[in-house]
Parts: structure tokens; sequence; C-alpha cells
């Protein structure tokens, strides 16, 4: 269990990138979802123990991270939203190099983790390959590859789809729904669909506070019965702000929060993630 408490960083210029935040994450696959800004790397980096907040608590399955910073690092994985690779050493070479660096034996032991590795992430044929030679999504696998060495029980993912092409998208959500469960995965992004897809439980940030969290389907089921869609700037939706506009072959769709039916020229339209992010983003509330 990862347990957040009052967690709080300022940076100089008075951003507050991180106010008050609190969570207790579970294993299993742990949605962070929110904008460009929102504080989600902040948070990322300061669970992984890389930078310090300025106040709060951090604790992973008893142990105080904040405290024993290199006690947690034994047990994590972390896929940070940008990293650099050599460009003179193999994928299998340098799986290798970064394990030694993570404190593990270089050992047939580690070698062959590295192969079961270098399989899930469906990369064996390139193994000898340069990473700066592979293409986004392949990079990204190799990140997940390097992640999992030592098998850590608190895997940390900052926008592990950002700049993927759909197809890669979608091998990266197959590997990812793979791992396993018994272990706390926190993925954070702003792409609604990768926590659709992949996350039971979910939390919204936005400006640096947690705006909602639960049960994806609870947090959807007490949307049930508010989204109405009509078409663009159509009657009586015009009145109103929409949640967001979408296209669907041309032809522009408006979705909007109401409590009730709004009348002719609606229609009740299941609730989905989107609606509620960006009733989130529009609000400050889940509901
Ligand atoms: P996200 O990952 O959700 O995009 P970040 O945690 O990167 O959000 O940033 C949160 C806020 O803190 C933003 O306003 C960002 O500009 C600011 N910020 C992030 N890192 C720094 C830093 N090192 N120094 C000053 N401001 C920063």
């Amino acid at each position: 269990m990862l347990e957040i408490r009052d967690l709080q960083k300022t940076y100089s210029a008075g951003i507050k990138a991180l106010d008050r935040i609190d969570l207790m994450i579970g294993p299993g696959m742990f949605g962070l979802l929110g904008p460009n800004g929102a504080g989600k790397s902040t948070l990322m980096r300061t669970i992984a123990s890389l930078q310090l907040p300025d106040s709060g608590q951090i604790v992973f399955d008893g142990t105080d991270v904040l405290s024993e910073p290199m006690a947690l690092r034994q047990r994590l994985g972390y896929l940070p939203q940008y990293f650099g690779a050599y460009p003179y050493i193999g994928c299998r070479a340098l799986l290798r190099h970064m394990a030694i660096l993570k404190g593990l034996p270089d050992n047939r032991e580690t070698i062959e983790q590295i192969d079961e590795l270098l399989e899930l992430t469906n990369l064996t044929k390139h193994a000898s390959r340069s990473v700066t030679k592979f293409s986004g999504g392949m990079r990204q696998r190799f990140g997940i590859a390097q992640a999992l060495l030592g098998d850590p029980d608190l895997l940390i993912l900052d926008e592990p789809t950002a700049g993927l092409d759909p197809e890669e998208r979608l091998r990266l959500y197959n590997l990812l729904s793979q791992l396993s469960t018994d272990r706390v995965v926190l993925l954070s992004t702003h792409i609604v669909d990768d926590v659709e897809q992949l996350c039971p439980l979910v939390a919204i940030i936005h400006g640096g506070r947690i705006a909602c969290q639960g049960a994806t389907q609870d947090l959807l089921s007490d949307l049930e019965g508010k989204i109405w869609s009509a078409p663009e700037g159509e009657g009586a939706a015009v009145a109103k702000t929409p949640l967001s506009t979408s296209f669907r072959m041309g032809k522009a769709v408006s979705r909007y929060y109401f409590d009730e039916n709004p009348g002719a020229g609606f229609t009740a339209s299941r609730p989905t993630l989107q609606d509620l992010y960006f009733r989130v983003l529009d609000t400050g509330e889940a509901r």
C-alpha cells in the first residue's frame, strides 16, 4: 500500500505544484489523470524519491520514503517521462548495465531476467540494436523493461504512451495490462483513453490538487443520467457551455452535464471518463 499524506510542493516563483495531496493506493493499476502542468510529474518524481516535497509524508508498505529513500529505490521501477540512452551500446547490454546500477548481482539469474523482460516487451529480436535507433513505441517498451528490472513492488510510469501512434499505443496497452496485479502500478497520463483502458482506480489531478478519486466505474456511475448530447450549437443547447464537442464523420456533437432532462433536442448518453474529466477540469467537482 502506498500512502501519501498532505504532500505539498511550491516551486520558486510561487508555483504550487502539489497542494495538500492525499492518496491511498493499493495493488493494481492506478491512473493519475490530469492536464499538462497539473503536477503529475512532480508527484511521480517525489514518490520515486528523486525530489523532496516541502512537507507531507509518503509511506510504502511501512517504509517512510522521504527518510529512507534507498530502501524504496530497491523496490521501485520508474519510467520517467523523458529518458536518454547511450548510442553505442545494444539494448540487452544497456539493460545489464542498468541492472548493475540498480544493485542487482551481475549473474546468470539477472541475465535470465533480462532475457525474460526482452521477451515480455517484444524486443528480443532487437536486443543488439541501440535504443537510440528505436521507434517511439520500442523506446517506451524498453523503458518498461528497465523499470521491471529486479521485479519491483512499486512501478511508476510517467506518461508512458505520450507521442505514440495508435498501433504502438495499443501494443503498449497490451504490455501494461499483462503487468502483474500484485504490485502497485502508478500510471500518470493526460490521455483519458490510457486510464479508461487500463485503470480500475483513478485520481484526477488539476492545479496541484486531487479533484476526485475512486473506482473508475463508481465515478462514472455517479454521472449516470446526467450526460446529454445534442448537435453542436442547436436549440436550447446553445445556452450552456458543453463539456466537450467532438466530431463524427464531419458532424459536430456536443456533450453536456445536466442534473435533469434538458428537454427536446438532447439525447441521454452513457457517461465516459472523458465526460468526468472535462467536468472536473471545468468545475473542480466530479458531480
Ligand atoms: P505535469 O507533469 O502534470 O505536466 P509538472 O509536475 O511537470 O506537471 O508541473 C507542475 C507545475 O510546476 C507546472 O506549472 C510547471 O510549470 C511547474 N514546474 C515543474 N517543474 C518545475 C521546476 N523544476 N521549477 C519550477 N516550476 C516547475
